[in-house]
């Protein structure tokens, strides 16, 4: 189960093709933040053809239950993807030892999202993972920190 129909299925909102595009749309924006206006532009632009009418209806629906939430920035409405498990869901995990942690933090998450978009790379809605060695096992493995690194110079 994806992330989105998770999201659905925890907010009691049954999925339909119109809501499912406008949550698509609005994870994709940058922060996970957008304007309508901007919102049913990146719908056009991804062949979604809906109504401005029929976005603002669905949005409303979908603030209602949660999945939305709907800020003023001076005069322009904002919506927004609040924060869930997922949304801000980062996992580490190490190569040697396979420990996992995962980590709930947005503003890196987002950052992320936005510089692989930047790179031209769409990161799918599912927790990022980074791969890392952790500092037990970088103790443990005298090796491990110089695995990239040029040998030092012999004295
Ligand atoms: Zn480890």
């Amino acid at each position: 189960m994806t992330e989105i129909s998770e999201r659905f299925r925890d907010s009691g909102l049954a999925v339909t093709n119109c809501r499912l595009w406008i949550m698509e749309s609005l994870i994709a924006a940058p922060g996970m933040r957008s304007t309508v206006e901007s919102l049913f532009e990146a719908l056009r632009h991804r062949g979604r053809r809906l109504s401005l009418s029929t976005v603002y209806a669905a949005l409303r629906v979908m603030e209602a239950h949660h999945l939305v939430g709907r800020d003023l920035d001076g005069k322009k409405i904002i919506y927004w993807v609040p924060c869930t498990a997922a949304a801000g869901t980062l996992r580490f995990i190490c190569r040697y030892c396979k420990a996992e942690t995962t980590i709930h933090e947005r503003t890196l998450h987002e950052a992320l999202y936005r510089s692989a978009a930047e790179h031209g790379v769409a990161i799918g809605p599912n927790a990022p993972t980074l791969l890392i060695t952790c500092q037990q096992c970088a103790d443990r493995r005298p090796g491990v920190h110089k695995e990239r690194r040029p040998p030092l110079p012999s004295r």
